[in-house]
């Protein structure tokens, strides 16, 4: 097969919110910059972000960035990094300016300032009364920003692969990344991106899980081509299930509903998070509701005729709030349960919703693994946004943290990339045995298999990761999900395409896709397996308690072997006093 190859400085694979930051800062300078994305930019999952983007801004109460640092760490459950917070909390407001400048239309206070908005785990002076701190573009700020990144991005003249598929990095002897291999999804013709340094911005892995809030694209690819890479996946046991999905469904409601005053009843009518958070309530931390939940659906009182649910209600509001802050709620809550908030609760139930971890990287995106006692980067290979694990989030991510997380390490990697430049001003020599790999890995899908569907499988994965690694989690079940996840990859191998000659394509990609979610699960899996205790969104039936004394350190899993290792997490910030953990009451 004749193989196309094209040469840029930089490649980012991922056109969501942290790759468009990250290509904006390049492009922006001499740069040439590909941006490669698996669907047209604007269809990302950055878009569907709703309720906002966190900055200490104090528009609606007193804040600093401190306090918000602060909460993130005890967030986090003490396994964030507290230099990355640091980092992250203190760039918070510049950035968000940067994103108003830019052309995002935030809504206002009366005086013209940016509106905030309460979110859980927020509070004032360290753990005191609750804070305001989530900038909002009513609730699709996800899509406010990422259309206005495209925009940019189209000024500065980033060059755009759309619909490309990212299939494998190349590297070479010296563990170089020279680029990736992709695939015209259109035409079924591989290229071949040779790039100084490649950025992976290729989101979470929803699709892990039967129930979720994510788009169907969210298969977590860039983390299994690191994988494949021989490169670990950081703390792949948290995963955030939001508490509130729609019930049976999964499609998110923000908890920027909670924020404008909406709160959870039981079967009883009871607001039962003041039993499980006396002081935040509802607006506790999502790890935290979304327990409370199952635990009142477990206790009999969930609500309706099956008893499997609780109820979101916000019609006590004034219709013209829900219409002017939560609009697209009122709509996504009159399809998918077919009620109007303004007049009747919507029924939810916790969701699989964001991927803690991921591909490990530094402050400034480049991907680090451990060597001997210390870490090394894997040189020419970068990482953000929500399929890296630098580590912001620790074991469980606040809401409207990741927004934030996507520009200010978007745009960290940037700058870092451009530094790189400087000091590498050649492409290294091609490996053609890592292209032949990667093309080889390919051709395997050229066969059709005689086996069960890509569908059939895929449902199955998502099925047993939700029965083996749900919400609560033990020794016994997860040992059945590690075999159960083993026999799903063995059937991999004689899945079965769909050999329609023109839907061929699709199919191959569907493939693809498995094959990185399988991975993925297996990863999570074995990582939750191996950690003996609940902290976060990781919680253990069979070991309670958070456990720092062994416990309070990063988990890195290993493809070849599907063995773990650890390392430690960074309790020291950047030029403030460490937050030593403590319990982590609401
Ligand atoms: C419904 C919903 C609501 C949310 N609301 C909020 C919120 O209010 N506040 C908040 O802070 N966070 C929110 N989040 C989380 C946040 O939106 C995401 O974590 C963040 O937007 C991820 O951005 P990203 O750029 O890392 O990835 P994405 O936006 O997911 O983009 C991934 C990109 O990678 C490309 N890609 C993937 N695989 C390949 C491949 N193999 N080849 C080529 N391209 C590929 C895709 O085409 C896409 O362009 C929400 C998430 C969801 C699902």
């Amino acid at each position: 097969m004749s193989l196309a190859r094209r040469r840029f400085d930089t490649l980012v694979i991922g056109a969501g919110g942290a790759g468009l930051r990250a290509s904006l800062s390049l492009a922006g300078l001499d740069a040439s910059v590909a941006v490669v994305s698996k669907v047209f930019p604007t269809r990302s999952h950055t878009v569907a972000a709703q309720g906002g983007i966190n900055a200490a801004l104090a528009n609606v109460l007193p804040d600093n960035w401190h306090w918000h640092m602060y909460d993130t760490i005890k967030g986090s459950d003490y396994l964030g990094d507290q230099d990355a917070i640091e980092y992250m909390c203190r760039s918070a407001a510049h950035l968000v300016y940067e994103l108003e400048h830019a052309g995002v239309p935030f809504s206002r206070l009366d005086d013209g300032r940016i509106y905030q908005r309460a979110f859980g785990g927020q509070s004032q002076h360290f753990g005191g009364a609750q804070a305001a701190r989530t900038c909002a573009a009513a609730d699709r700020t996800g899509h406010a920003i990422l259309h206005t990144l495209y925009q940019q991005n189209i000024r500065a003249r980033s060059h755009f692969f759309d619909e490309f598929f990212a299939v494998d990095l190349i590297r070479d002897e010296q563990g170089y990344i020279l680029g990736a291999l992709i695939l015209d999804i259109e035409s079924g013709e591989p290229m071949l991106i040779e790039a100084k340094t490649t950025l992976l911005a290729t989101g979470g892995a929803g699709q892990l899980f039967r129930t979720n809030t994510n788009a169907h694209i969210n298969t977590g690819d860039g983390l299994a081509m690191a994988l494949r890479a021989g490169i670990p996946l950081q703390d792949m046991e948290f995963f955030q299930f939001h508490p509130t999905g729609i019930a049976g469904k999964g499609m998110l409601i923000s908890e920027g509903a909670r924020g404008e005053g909406g709160y959870l009843i039981n079967a009883e009518g009871e607001r039962f998070m003041r039993r499980y958070a006396p002081q935040a309530g509802d607006l506790a931390s999502r790890d935290v509701v979304s327990r409370a939940i199952y635990n009142e659906v477990k206790a009999g009182r969930g609500c309706g005729p099956r008893r499997d649910h609780v109820l979101l209600k916000l019609d006590h509001l004034p219709e013209t709030l829900i219409a002017s802050r939560l609009p697209g709620i009122r709509q996504l809550a009159q399809t998918f349960a077919g009620v109007d908030p303004a007049r009747a609760p919507i029924p939810v139930y916790p969701t699989a919703h964001y991927t803690m971890g991921g591909i490990p990287t530094n402050r400034h995106g480049q991907v680090v693994v451990p060597v001997g006692q210390g870490e090394e980067t894997i040189p020419g290979l970068y990482a953000v946004g929500e399929c890296a694990c630098v580590s912001v989030h620790g074991a469980n991510r606040l809401g409207g943290n990741s927004l934030l997380d996507i520009v200010v390490f978007g745009r960290a990697a940037g700058n870092h990339i451009v530094e790189y430049l400087k000091e590498n001003r050649f492409h290294r020599p091609l490996d053609e045995a890592s292209v032949a790999a990667a093309m080889a890995r390919l051709q395997r899908w050229d066969q059709r298999g005689e086996g069960e569907s890509v569908a059939t499988l895929r449902a199955d994965l998502q099925q047993a990761m939700q029965e083996y690694c749900g919400v609560y989690r033990s020794e016994e079940v997860l040992r059945e999900g590690v075999v159960v996840l083993q026999g799903i990859r063995a059937r991999l191998n004689g899945v079965r395409l769909q050999d329609h000659s023109r839907i061929f394509n699709v199919a191959r990609i569907e493939a693809l896709e498995l094959e990185n979610l399988v991975a993925l699960g297996l990863a999570t899996v074995h990582s939750a397996l191996a950690r003996r205790e609940s902290r976060g969104a990781h919680s253990r039936v069979d070991y309670p308690a958070r456990d720092d004394e062994h416990w309070l350190k990063h988990s890195l899993f290993y493809l070849e072997g599907e063995r773990m290792d650890y390392k430690p997490v960074q309790l020291k910030p950047l030029s403030v006093a460490s937050f030593p953990p403590k319990p982590r009451v609401y």
